[in-house]
């Protein structure tokens, strides 16, 4: 069994309890290793250890382009530990080692792009309108950074908050889901190589009650960037307003994914497989809801069931596996609870429908890739989140009634449709409401690319050169050079 330490101060730690948990192995259901269970005293030494790297010792000394620096070696250092990386996040999380490979291999940019960009943070100056009056303009970090992180992808959406934080000049408290810890406090290593000062990243392991709400109470925390459920998001940031601490939330959603007849029809199969899927449908961005033209409905729903009948489903770490088993069993148990509802509501289940039967997934926590068609918009396999491979289809008959079903839901995270025409990719693109509108490709995501939702899927957008404000706070400085004060009782 493998057992981690916690990184606090730029110390290793156990927890004050000396308590652990254990991380499992999904494929085949047992424990591997063994975390620290964090807990508020935890959390507050993070914090604490967070607030002193940011107010004094050599962090806040260090210039914008150091910090830029800093950052691409922690990059240098993610990409030759890639293989390692990846091969815990697939231990812990189940999810396919081809898929985690890509995503260790291609994290190392989000701290190139934003090590790039920690010198090009700039102020301006304002031609004020107020003579003898010098008015510049600082964009400075807000403080300690809080990150709090699911189990699908955890060293990615680490990247998303970490990389732009660091680079802004704050300091970082990180919460790992608990199901899958191992990965952050292995990275955590390499943030320590790479030459970071103690206490500017720190990593809390543990549970949700008491270490996350530690930290998004705590006075000396000045942002919480959060991924994860729409429930968990709510607690936080109703937490979060009551100490004015900026909140950026991604959480969940109900993505439509619609194919028009006069779609390149084995790209639309290949693309609403991947979006679905992939990942064993555990992603935020899934594409759950099918949207299909009334006219090739049949015909596209036999070569969907035909492709996806031939996923292999099996060990996630054999690069030969295209499905691998869900993370968690309170997740299995959700994702079987949702099928027993969706035949309830009386839609017709044409794939799956359940675990496999075959010896070799009896230990593992697998659900078969599962596809139910006659499924109405008002059901609640149509509108909640499953996060598992549950695809439920939808046939339409014009793009205005394409338009409406995408847009009934609660959620706004992504979409994605197939045409070949050019005036309706502008128009539905536009009529679409989600933070991340996919034509003719499906699950496509970049450091460069803003991410987030519109409605219930989050507050603020993460990645692309913008989300640096997320980190940042203005602060208008006005230098008066005249050489006297006028009357002191009125506003100048
Ligand atoms: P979750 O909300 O249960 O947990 C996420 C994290 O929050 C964990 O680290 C957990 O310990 C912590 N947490 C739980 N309760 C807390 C509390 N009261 N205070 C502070 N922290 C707390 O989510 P999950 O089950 O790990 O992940 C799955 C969910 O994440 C799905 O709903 C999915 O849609 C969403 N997700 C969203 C995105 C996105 O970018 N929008 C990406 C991946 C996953």
């Amino acid at each position: 069994m493998q057992t981690y330490k916690m990184l606090i101060d730029g110390k290793w730690e156990d927890s004050t309890t000396g308590e652990t948990f254990a991380s499992h192995n999904p494929f085949i259901g047992k424990p591997w290793a063994l975390i620290p269970k964090g807990n508020r005293d935890d959390a507050e030494r993070a914090v604490e250890a967070a607030h002193r790297a940011f107010t004094s010792g050599p962090w806040p000394r260090l210039t914008a382009s150091d910090r830029g620096h800093l950052l691409r070696k922690l990059g240098d250092l993610i990409a030759e530990n890639a293989e390692r990386l990846a091969t815990i996040e697939t231990t812990d999380n189940g999810k396919l080692i081809n898929e985690m490979l890509f995503q260790l291999k291609y994290i190392p940019q989000w701290y190139y792009y934003f090590g790039g960009l920690a010198d090009k943070i700039e102020g301006t100056v304002i031609p004020i309108d107020k003579p003898e009056t010098f008015n510049f303009t600082r964009n400075e970090p807000l403080g300690v950074c809080v990150g709090i992180t699911p189990w699908n992808s955890p060293l990615l959406l680490l990247a998303y908050k970490l990389a732009p934080a660091l680079a802004a000049g704050n300091t970082f408290v990180a919460k790992p889901s608990e199901f899958t810890s191992a990965s952050t406090l292995e990275f955590a290593k390499l943030v320590e190589r790479a030459g970071f000062p103690a206490g500017v990243f720190n990593v809390v392991t543990g549970f949700g009650a008491d270490v996350g709400e530690t930290l998004t109470t705590h006075r000396h925390v000045a942002k919480i960037a959060f991924t994860g459920s729409e429930a968990t998001g709510r607690k936080i940031g109703e937490l979060a307003v009551r100490s004015f601490k900026k909140v950026t939330l991604e959480l969940g959603g109900k993505s439509p994914h619609i194919v028009f007849a006069d779609a390149e029809i084995n790209n639309a199969v290949n693309g609403v497989i991947s979006g679905i899927f992939a990942a064993t449908g555990q992603t935020c961005i899934a594409g759950s809801r099918l949207l299909v033209e009334r006219k090739i409905h049949d015909q596209f729903l036999e070569k969907v069931i035909a492709l996806a009948r031939t996923a292999r489903m099996g060990d996630p770490l054999s690069t030969a596996t295209q499905v691998g088993p869900v993370t968690t069993p309170p997740q299995l148990e959700k994702i079987l609870g949702y099928i027993d509802i969706a035949r309830a509501e009386g839609a017709e289940c044409l794939l799956g429908g359940g675990r496999p039967s075959a010896p070799e997934f009896a230990d593992g926590w697998f659900v078969e890739p599962t596809i139910f068609a006659g499924v109405r918009n008002d059901m609640r396999i149509a509108q909640e989140e499953v996060f598992g491979p549950v695809l439920s289809v939808i046939p339409f008959d014009t793009e205005e009634e394409a338009i409406q079903i995408a847009n009934d839901t609660v959620y706004g995270l992504a979409a994605g449709f197939w045409t070949q025409d050019m005036r309706r990719i502008l128009r539905v693109s536009s009529a679409i409401q989600a933070g991340t509108v996919w034509v003719n490709t499906y699950r496509t995501i970049s450091y460069m690319s803003p991410l987030g939702g519109y409605k219930h899927s989050g507050i603020g957008r993460e990645n692309g050169m913008a989300s640096i404000q997320n980190y940042l706070q203005t602060k208008s400085v006005m230098i008066s050079t005249a050489d006297s004060v006028a009357n002191p009782f009125i506003m100048r």
